[in-house]
């Protein structure tokens, strides 16, 4: 799943869901790694399928974790400001490119108007360079 030194529990994520998970995963049922905790639980998931031990377990650092989430989020946010910025190219309106953000067309405006102000002012600056 991620790498944070061992393998993450496929309910890592879901602390809500899982307040007892180990976060590191002791066992593969199919493709699915789960730790102790889980695997005790497990329901639909993984059910019927033999169990694989993964060897050694390394303990999974959650603040390595934590780290990954975050270079994670900055990349999707990355690429979320360059389909904006394709889609205003092509002609879609802030009401259109809101609606699939799930936000107001003044607050995508105003979170994604900036970073087209910005390649306008790039593209211009190197218009006057050269
Ligand atoms: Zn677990």
């Amino acid at each position: 799943m991620v790498d944070t030194g061992g393998t993450l529990c496929h309910y890592a994520a879901s602390p809500a869901a899982r307040p007892g998970c180990q976060i590191t995963a002791a066992v593969r049922r199919g493709t699915v790694p789960l730790c102790a905790s889980c695997d005790a639980l497990r329901s639909t998931v993984g059910k019927g399928q033999p169990g694989t031990p993964i060897p050694v377990p390394a303990a999974a650092s959650v603040l390595d974790w934590i780290g990954l989430a975050r270079t994670r989020l900055a990349d999707a946010d990355a690429e979320v400001t360059a389909a904006v910025t394709r889609a205003r190219k092509h002609g879609h309106s802030w009401a259109a490119i809101a609606d699939r953000l799930g936000i107001t067309r003044q607050a995508a405006q105003q979170r994604f108007g900036n970073a087209q102000a910005g390649a306008r002012s790039e593209r211009q600056a190197g218009a006057r360079r050269g």
